[in-house]
């Protein structure tokens, strides 16, 4: 059996390394070349973790990654909402680590190499297939095409196979959110494991250590600033690009009404010597992934709003779950089952994601207290805080049973 994969990003990374850890062939085209370390921090959760940890990875997110011990939520002065364990400090078998996704990529892409060699190619652009009951082929950019059993769309939100599956498809979704992103050498806040989401409808500031700084005490902070736009509703501005550079001085008047005990944002976007934007965009859920011997994975299948921390992570159990099937040996009813295995979860977190996932928090408690409150419990019930963020856990399928 030979699997042929397009797109080796996160997803279609972590599948080559678990088909080749199954004893089956596979090849993975990568359009890059050359493959950056693209990308500021990301967040793996500890299902994720654990299917990265089979494939003997674990000391590798360790180098580069940073174990999150707590995620906060916080208003806009700074007032914790609600605060969690995270990862094995939450009872988890395995940590979540906080990291940047260009060394994320780049420890993936350094095992695949390794293990799979020259099936690993870069600047080999998929551009569409043909398939028959006996295989599937891949057509290349190149004007090269290549054979397999099966071939797997993990290319991204601006998936070349998914507009094949599905010419009808409308665009991108956008509601009007923007983003920026930037990564910048600063002291260490609290524990220096600690993750922060502060902030209310009008914008919100995320916090986290993706890895060590330039001196003892220092770190790499990663930070995200996103606030509705006006024109919701409208096109997303520019092309739902990772890497497209921003004007740090738009950002500025988002966080103006921020008035946070531990860090002045404004001083943190300054700092940056560099910041990306990035429309929070999504696509609707599809009916269906699977034709035959073609199938979506990650970003292609499923591509859904960067918040919940679900992006990274539910492409990596796609992968877990499409190897096992595949390792049963029927090619088409592998990606069947796993299209029926997969996409209603993917597709609810799609949904949640849209309301703002468990980040949700934070906005029922700044509309019951905008100015901020002395006494939490005023405000809002445990209960009525605990239902918001541990049922999103259970549907991203990483709340801890006990
Ligand atoms: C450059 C880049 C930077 C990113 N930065 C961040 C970030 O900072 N924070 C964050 O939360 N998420 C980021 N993401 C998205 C994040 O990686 C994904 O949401 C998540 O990891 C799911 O991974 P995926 O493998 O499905 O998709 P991706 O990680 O997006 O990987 C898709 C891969 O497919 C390749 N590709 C695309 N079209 C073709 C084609 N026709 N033929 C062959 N290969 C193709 C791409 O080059 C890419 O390597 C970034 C993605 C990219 C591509």
């Amino acid at each position: 059996m030979r699997i042929l994969i397009s797109g080796g990003g996160i997803g279609g990374l972590a599948l080559a390394l678990m088909l080749r850890q199954r004893h089956i062939d596979c090849t993975v085209l990568e359009s890059a070349e050359p493959v950056l370390p693209l990308g500021v921090g990301i967040n793996l959760l500890p299902h994720a973790v654990r299917e990265l940890a089979a494939l003997d990875l674990l000391p590798g997110l360790d180098e580069v990654g940073v174990r999150t011990r707590e995620l906060r939520y916080a208003n806009h002065l700074g007032q914790v909402a609600w605060a969690e364990a995270r990862g094995t400090w939450a009872g988890h078998d395995m940590p979540q680590f906080s990291i940047h996704r260009g060394h994320l990529h780049g420890l993936l892409w350094k095992a695949a190499a390794e293990r799979l060699g020259p099936a690993l190619k870069k600047d080999s652009r998929v551009l569409g297939f043909t398939q028959d009951e006996g295989g599937v082929t891949a057509l290349l950019a190149s004007g090269e095409s290549m054979t397999g059993d099966a071939l797997v769309g993990a290319d991204g939100i601006h998936s070349n196979l998914r507009a094949l599956l599905h010419p009808s498809e409308g665009g991108v979704r956008w509601q009007g959110i923007q983003m920026w992103r930037g990564a910048v050498d600063w002291p260490v806040l609290w524990d220096g494991q600690t993750m922060c989401i502060a902030g209310d409808r009008r914008a919100k500031l995320v916090l986290y250590p993706i890895g060590p700084g330039s001196a003892p005490g220092r770190c790499l902070l990663n930070w995200v600033v996103y606030a509705l736009q006006d024109g919701a509703g409208a096109s997303p501005p520019g092309r739902q690009d990772w890497s497209r550079e921003a004007d740090r001085d738009t950002v500025l008047p988002h966080v103006a009404h921020f008035r946070l005990p531990f860090i002045d944002p404004a001083a943190l976007i300054r700092a940056s010597e560099r910041a990306s934007e990035y429309p929070m965009c999504d696509r609707d859920p599809l009916p269906w992934w699977t034709q035959g011997r073609v199938t979506l994975l990650g970003d292609a299948a499923h591509p859904m709003y960067p918040v919940g921390s679900n992006g990274a992570s539910q492409a990596v159990l796609d992968a877990r779950c499409l190897a096992d099937l595949l390792a049963a040996g029927d090619v088409p009813a592998a990606l069947a089952a796993y299209e029926a295995e997969r996409l209603p979860k993917t597709s609810a977190i799609v949904a949640s994601n849209r309301h703002g996932g468990p980040e949700r928090v934070i906005d029922f408690v700044a509309e019951r207290a905008p100015d901020g409150y002395t006494d939490l419990s005023a405000v809002a019930t445990q209960d009525e805080l605990a239902a918001i963020v541990g049922g999103y856990a259970r549907l991203a399928g990483f709340a801890v049973a006990r």
